[in-house]
C-alpha cells in the first residue's frame, strides 16, 4: 500500500522556497473554516493591512492572490496592459523574458531593453527607449533577479516611467522583505510577490499591489481581460472594500492562516531590522566563500544580500556538488538558470534561512564537499 509522505527535514538555501518556521507551518494544521465566515473576513483584513505594511503602500487594492508568484506576475499584465499597447520591457535575467511573454500574449508589442545577465538594469537605455517610443505606456523590469542576484534602482526606473506618463509593473517576487521596496515613495503602479522567497512562507500565493492610477487604467479599459481568474474587477469583489464579499473562486484558506502568521513575523521583527539581518548574514557568507577561494559573480554594489550567486570554479562538477550537499548535508542550494547553467550556484538567505546557523552551515558543507 502506498504510505504517508513524510518528507525529510532539509535545509533550503536555493532561489525559493525558503525553511518555513514552525510557526507558520503549526498555522497550517488550524481548523479549516468556510471562506465567508465572518472570522474568516477579518483574517483577509489583517492580511491585506499586513502586505500594506511589507509592500509600504497605501493602495487600498492590495490582495493576496490565491497562486503563485508567475499568477502574480500574469495578473499583473492581463490587467494593466490592452491589445495594441506598447510596453517596455527590462530584461536583465529568466524573469524579464517571462514578462515579454506575458506582454505578446496580451496581443501588445514588447519593446526590449536588455542588460547582460549579471548587470542591473540601465536607467539611460531605459530612457532611451521612450524617447523612441513615446507611444508606450507602460514599463515593466524584475527589482531582485532570482536568475542572477542582481538588484536594479527601482526608484530610478520608476521616475523615467513617470516622466514620460507611463504606468510601472515590478516584479518584487525575491525583493519583498529581503531589501527596501516602497511602493508608494517609488512611484511603483504594480508591484507583485510570491510567498516562498523572503516572506518564508509555504509557496502558493501571490501578494500583489495596484495603485489608484493602476485602478483607473483596469477600470477604463476597452476591452475585457482575457483571464476570468486574474480579472482583478471580479476579484476586487471578493477581497476589495469593507461590503459584504461576492463569492468568486475558494479562498485557500489554510494556506491564508499560514501567511497571516509569516506577516505578522515580519511586523514583530520590523521590516528595517529584516533588512538589517539579510545584509549581516550576506555580509557573512561572502567574507567565508571568498576565504575558501570562491568567487562572487556579481559586483558588490548590485549584489542581493538574499540571493547570492557564486561563480562555479574550473573543472568543479556542479550537479555532483548541490547532489552530495542534499544527500549528505540535507542543504538545498540553487543551480543557475538559463545560460547561467552550469556556471554559477545561487545560494539563498531568504527570510527565516537567513541567519548565522544557515551560513555556519552552508560554509562548513560546501567546504567539505569542496575539499577546501
Ligand atoms: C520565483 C520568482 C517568480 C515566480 O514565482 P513562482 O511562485 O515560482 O511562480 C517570478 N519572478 C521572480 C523574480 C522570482 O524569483
Amino acid at each position: 500500500m502506498t504510505k504517508s509522505f513524510y518528507p525529510p527535514v532539509r535545509t533550503l538555501m536555493g532561489p525559493g522556497p525558503s525553511d518555513v518556521s514552525p510557526r507558520v507551518l503549526g498555522a497550517l494544521a488550524r481548523p479549516t473554516i468556510g471562506h465567508l465566515d465572518p472570522l474568516f473576513v477579518d483574517l483577509m483584513d489583517d492580511v491585506k493591512r499586513l502586505l500594506q505594511y511589507v509592500f509600504q503602500t497605501d493602495n487600498a487594492l492590495t490582495i493576496p492572490i490565491s497562486a503563485p508568484g508567475s499568477a502574480g506576475m500574469e495578473a499583473a499584465f492581463v490587467n494593466l496592459v490592452s491589445p495594441g499597447d506598447t510596453v517596455i520591457v527590462c530584461q536583465n535575467g529568466v524573469f524579464g523574458g517571462r514578462m515579454k511573454e506575458n506582454v505578446e500574449r496580451c496581443g501588445a508589442t514588447a519593446v526590449m531593453v536588455q542588460d547582460r545577465w549579471g548587470d542591473p538594469v540601465d536607467p539611460n537605455k531605459v530612457s532611451e527607449a521612450f524617447k523612441a517610443h513615446p507611444e508606450a505606456n507602460l514599463l515593466a523590469f524584475v527589482h531582485a533577479e532570482t536568475s542572477t542576484g542582481v538588484r536594479s534602482d527601482a526608484q530610478t526606473l520608476s521616475q523615467i516611467a513617470k516622466q514620460h506618463g507611463a504606468l510601472v509593473i515590478a516584479d518584487t517576487v525575491t525583493a519583498l522583505t529581503g531589501i527596501d521596496l516602497q511602493v508608494d515613495n517609488w512611484g511603483i503602479d504594480v508591484a507583485y510577490s510570491g510567498t516562498q522567497k523572503c516572506l518564508s512562507c509555504v509557496p502558493g500565493i501571490a501578494p500583489i499591489t495596484f495603485s489608484p492610477a493602476a485602478v483607473a487604467r483596469i477600470e477604463s479599459r476597452a476591452t475585457k481581460v482575457q483571464s476570468w481568474f486574474l480579472d482583478m474587477q471580479l476579484v476586487m469583489g471578493y477581497w476589495g472594500g469593507n461590503s459584504k464579499r461576492a463569492y468568486h473562486h475558494t479562498a485557500p484558506v489554510n494556506a491564508m492562516y499560514a501567511l497571516h502568521e509569516a506577516l505578522l513575523m515580519v511586523e514583530e521583527e520590523g521590516l528595517e531590522q529584516a533588512f538589517a539581518r539579510h545584509q549581516r548574514h550576506h555580509n557573512s557568507l561572502v567574507a567565508g566563500l571568498e576565504a575558501m577561494g570562491l568567487a562572487m559573480a556579481v559586483a558588490p554594489e548590485y549584489r542581493l544580500p538574499q540571493l547570492n550567486s557564486v561563480l562555479i570554479p574550473e573543472g568543479v562538477d556542479d550537479a555532483q556538488v548541490r547532489k552530495q550537499l542534499l544527500e549528505a548535508f540535507n542543504l538545498e542550494i540553487g543551480a543557475g538558470l538559463g545560460e547561467l547553467a552550469g556556471k554559477q550556484w545561487r545560494i539563498g538567505l531568504m527570510g527565516y534561512a537567513c541567519n548565522d546557523v544557515n551560513v555556519t552551515r552552508c560554509l562548513t558543507a560546501l567546504g567539505a564537499v569542496l575539499g577546501r
